[in-house]
């Protein structure tokens, strides 16, 4: 019989020659466990998924339950269930009044096509508009308004009517014109290496956007749901934008998506034309039970409140460390950069073997990404930034 490993290898479609590739049989709060004994702790979240750690009691309870209530049982959209229902009124709560009708789909780059396709239908535009450097997705159409020129480029033609501005350029912002029809921007942006824009850079495209009429699209699908330490990115920006994608850590581990947006601007998908945009298992009850069981650890636990003096901890920690040339944050979301992306690897490798997860950024290969469970403790903090300052001490 073959083990999971090779089957893993010879039977499931691989994304890099490399792989990680460790064995994962449970996993709890901050930690993964292996089949033998192996321990590893989680400062990279599934990147970004993981933000209430692993296994909650909670979430899985809320699971449970709606399990043995029903799963699937008809389409987005058509039946009344109390699990996407509780879940909308919920996250509209933690929202400005505008942002006040979900969408629910199955993943942030759905969020993203359904958002672009809800700007165009409201302006009747067909331009978009987006930053170099952005990271919206893998569909055709996410991949369309991101930046990165090597993994576009074997799929073209994509979108054509997509122009790209310098993220955090005022300057340019003028390029937004009557012919846009959206603008699709992460607030941070993350694959890029937690790029944190000017305050007045996002001021300023809200007030481009406004003035032109193009809808704004803030993609927080991995910025928001406390990373940053509010709900969202956007609310220490002084901005609201018109439409806002969510993903990642919104279903607490549970594959869910949402756009969301003013109900007149959501009206399209009804009427013009009817079924606009239309997902079999977008809202699915069992993954909307564990984004509000998320939700609602999240509020409980007062996690918003810790995670400032979690990322201040961890920068104070690392600071110590030679060799990093800058440490970019915003909560607890972190890029730390080394001269070269060898170093990054080395790092990353090193402390695998020392039971340590952690990353890069596939559009940043030499900043090296942290981006722990919130409710990680202090004492966790403490034993990975020591692995690390000791990994980053064999680079000499
Ligand atoms: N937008 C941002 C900012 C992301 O970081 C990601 C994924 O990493 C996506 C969109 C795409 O989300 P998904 O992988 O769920 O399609």
């Amino acid at each position: 019989m073959k083990t999971a490993a090779e089957i893993f290898r010879d039977h499931l479609a691989q994304t890099t020659p490399f792989p990680m590739g460790i064995e994962i049989e449970r996993a709890e709060g901050s930690w993964l466990y292996g089949p033998n004994g192996e321990k590893y702790l989680d400062l990279i979240s599934g990147v970004g998924v993981s933000n209430i750690g692993h296994g909650h009691p909670k979430l899985k309870e809320a699971i449970h339950q709606q399990v043995e209530s029903h799963l699937h049982t008809m389409v987005y959209g058509e039946y009344v269930q109390s699990g996407p229902s509780r879940l909308a009124e919920k996250l509209v709560s933690l929202l400005p009044e505008q942002l006040n009708c979900c969408y629910f789909v199955n993943s942030g780059a759905e969020a993203i096509e359904g958002a672009l396709k809800l700007a165009k239908r409201n302006t009747e535009r067909s331009e978009l508009v987006a930053f170099r450097g952005g990271y919206h997705g893998s569909t055709h159409g996410a991949l369309s308004v991101s930046g990165n020129e090597t993994k576009k480029r074997a799929y073209r033609p994509l979108l054509n009517d997509v122009r790209f501005l310098n993220f955090n350029a005022v300057n340019e912002l003028s390029q937004i014109t009557h012919k846009t029809a959206a603008v699709v921007v992460e607030t941070i942006q993350g694959d890029a290496g937690v790029r944190i824009p000017d305050l007045g850079f996002l001021k300023a495209l809200r007030a481009r956007c406004t003035e032109v009429g193009a809808l704004l699209i803030l993609d927080e699908i991995q910025s928001g749901m406390g990373r940053c330490g509010t709900w969202f990115a956007f609310e220490q920006f002084g901005i609201v934008p018109d439409i806002l994608c969510t993903a990642k850590a919104l279903g607490g581990g549970l594959p869910i998506g949402a756009f969301i947006s003013d109900r007149e601007i959501m009206q399209v998908f009804t009427e013009k034309p009817m079924l606009g945009h239309i997902t079999t298992f977008g809202g699915n009850p069992v993954c909307c039970a564990a984004a509000h069981a998320t939700i609602e650890i999240i509020e409980s636990e007062n996690l918003l409140e810790t995670v400032e003096a979690k990322g201040a901890l961890i920068e104070e920690l690392l600071s110590q460390a030679k060799r990093i040339v800058e440490i970019r944050r915003r909560g607890l979301y972190f890029a730390i950069d080394f001269e070269t992306e060898e170093e990054v690897q080395k790092i990353v490798l090193g402390l695998l073997e020392q039971g340590l997860i952690s990353f890069w950024f596939l559009s940043c290969p030499h900043s090296f990404r942290i981006a722990p469970p919130l409710n990680i403790s202090e004492e966790e903090i403490r034993f990975a930034c020591q692995l690390i300052v000791e990994e980053i001490k064999k680079l000499d």
